[in-house]
């Protein structure tokens, strides 16, 4: 358990952030003893994918999504995942995991040495599609977010899921501008996969 700055309080309630709706997820299991939670995990997702408004994203991180309700659902029929937050178009925040708990988003994956990126991170996802631009507004709710976990948490890296789990997944993709989460955040570059700082 990380030591919380002051102020912190202000924002969590243990591992669930205030200003986020919450909409609890079964879909998580407890961290291993003395993980270090110091990667936020970035993620996109749309479903079906491109289609954007409806809530599809939170029926499928809390189980109860009609698989019958798409031909598209047939390919995840039975998935059981989660992320921590939620990033809707419109800036809508909401958290569906404890972030003391462990989320179900990034499956296989390695990052700064350690594999199985679960058990240390913080997953995001952003309403969005591969390839695709993003909302400003969106990057506005992770200035927002990520400063409110680096209170609470010893984050040293921010990272896409096509980064962890490469040639796997492609999220979010090269729509995703990571230098204006960078210009954003202000944080080091060494906080932040290479392939980005380039961009
Ligand atoms: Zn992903």
């Amino acid at each position: 358990m990380t030591e919380a700055s002051p102020g912190a309080d202000a924002l969590w309630q243990g591992g669930w952030y205030r200003f986020a709706r919450r909409l609890d997820s079964p879909n998580f299991g407890a961290r291993p003893a003395g993980a270090q939670i110091d990667l936020v995990v970035l993620h996109s997702i749309s479903l079906p994918p491109g289609r954007y408004g409806g809530d599809e994203v939170e029926r499928l991180f809390t189980n109860s999504l009609d698989w019958d309700a798409h031909p598209y659902f047939q390919q995840i029929r039975g998935m059981e995942v989660s992320a921590h937050f939620y990033v809707r178009r419109d800036g809508t925040l909401w958290q569906f995991v404890d972030c003391e708990a462990r989320a179900w988003h990034a499956g296989a994956s390695a990052w700064r040495g350690r594999e199985n990126c679960n058990d240390d991170s913080i997953g995001i996802e952003l309403e969005g599609l591969e390839g695709q631009p993003f909302e400003a507004v969106q990057y506005e709710a992770l200035a927002g977010l990520l400063p409110a976990l680096a209170q609470r948490y010893p984050l040293a890296h921010v990272a896409g899921h096509e980064h962890i789990a490469p040639g796997r997944k492609q999220d979010p993709g090269a729509g995703f501008d990571w230098s204006e989460l960078r210009r954003q955040l202000a944080w080091p570059d060494a906080m932040f996969p290479a392939h980005v700082l380039a961009h």
